[in-house]
């Protein structure tokens, strides 16, 4: 199974399909990471405040996966926004992650109470220019935020990665990112199994169609929109069931049946409340 890769604005390029840790308890990471990778994911996205890079990097050691073939996303955490702090935190990450570098190193969230997102993007700046970020990006930015780093410092966020699934697309965001050649990542691509998508008509009819998975029409609705996704789970059925979304086609109508869907149904805080 070939994952397609779409193109950074750095001449780098990411899986469109990968797997997130999430809420993935760290005693258990190795076990589940190492079933994500049997089952083919190549892309895994954690982030320092799930706790679990460390049982990450143990599964990515124990796989035999040459490093070349796997993509690494990371995240600083809020309160490690600055300037120094910036780099000592990249280093423990890296080294709880057992690696060299990382493909995808992120701002978590803007934070914007602390005003220190600007200043932090330049030291990411750095940590790409030292080789050992291969890619530089954010996570949770909303237009004012992404206005200000664009207008304040010198590289354009190769992604951001925000909450985006049918019921909450974040239009405004994703329209300014795509004029800037900011790469979409969809976190809580399936609503977390908070939000009902799965049994709304717009989903379950073309499931049954195609003779899928509602979650499967959903990751796949992600990614003929051109989303790179990185849906959860701890059960390797569904892991499977995830990744297998390549062999069928959502037709014009389905698709945008499902983009209708869009409904501010945030299932998580909202940016400027995360401290
Ligand atoms: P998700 O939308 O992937 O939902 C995961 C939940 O959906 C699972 O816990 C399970 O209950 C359900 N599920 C998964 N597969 C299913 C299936 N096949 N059938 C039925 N139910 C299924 O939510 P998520 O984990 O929050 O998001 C995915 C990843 O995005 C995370 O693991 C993490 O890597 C990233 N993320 C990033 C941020 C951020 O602030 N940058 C926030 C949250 C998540």
């Amino acid at each position: 199974m070939t994952v397609p890769r779409i193109q950074l604005n750095d001449g780098h390029s990411i899986p469109q399909l990968g797997f997130g840790v999430f809420k993935v308890d760290p005693n258990e990471t190795e076990r589940i990471v190492t079933d994500a990778l049997e089952v083919g994911y190549r892309h895994l996205d954690t982030a320092r405040i799930y706790g679990n890079e460390a049982g990450v990097g143990r599964a990515i050691a124990a796989s035999g996966i040459a490093r070349e073939q796997l993509y690494v996303t990371t995240k600083l955490w809020n309160d490690d926004q600055g300037t120094q702090s910036v780099h000592d935190a990249f280093d423990a990450s890296l080294e709880r992650l057992g690696l060299d570098y990382v493909d995808l190193y992120l701002i978590h969230w803007p934070s914007p109470a602390r005003d220190r997102y600007v200043d932090t993007w330049r030291e990411f700046e750095k940590l790409r220019d030292s080789g050992r970020v291969r890619s530089i990006g954010v996570s949770n930015f909303l237009v004012p935020h992404l206005e200000r780093l664009l207008d304040e410092t010198d590289v354009v966020p190769a992604v951001d990665q925000i909450e985006l699934h049918p019921a909450h697309q974040q239009p405004a965001t994703a329209a300014f990112a795509e004029e800037h050649g900011i790469a979409i990542e969809a976190w809580g691509p399936l609503g977390q199994g908070k939000y009902p998508l799965f049994e709304l008509p717009e989903i379950a009819g073309p499931a049954a169609t195609h003779e899928k998975t509602p979650a499967q029409v959903v990751v796949r609705w992600h990614l003929q929109r051109g989303h790179i996704v990185f849906p959860k789970s701890t059960r390797r059925e569904r892991m499977a069931e995830n990744f297998d979304v390549f062999d069928f086609e959502l037709d014009d109508a389905e698709m945008q049946a499902i983009t209708a869907l869009e409904r501010e149904g945030r299932v998580s805080a909202h940016p400027d409340e995360v401290d």
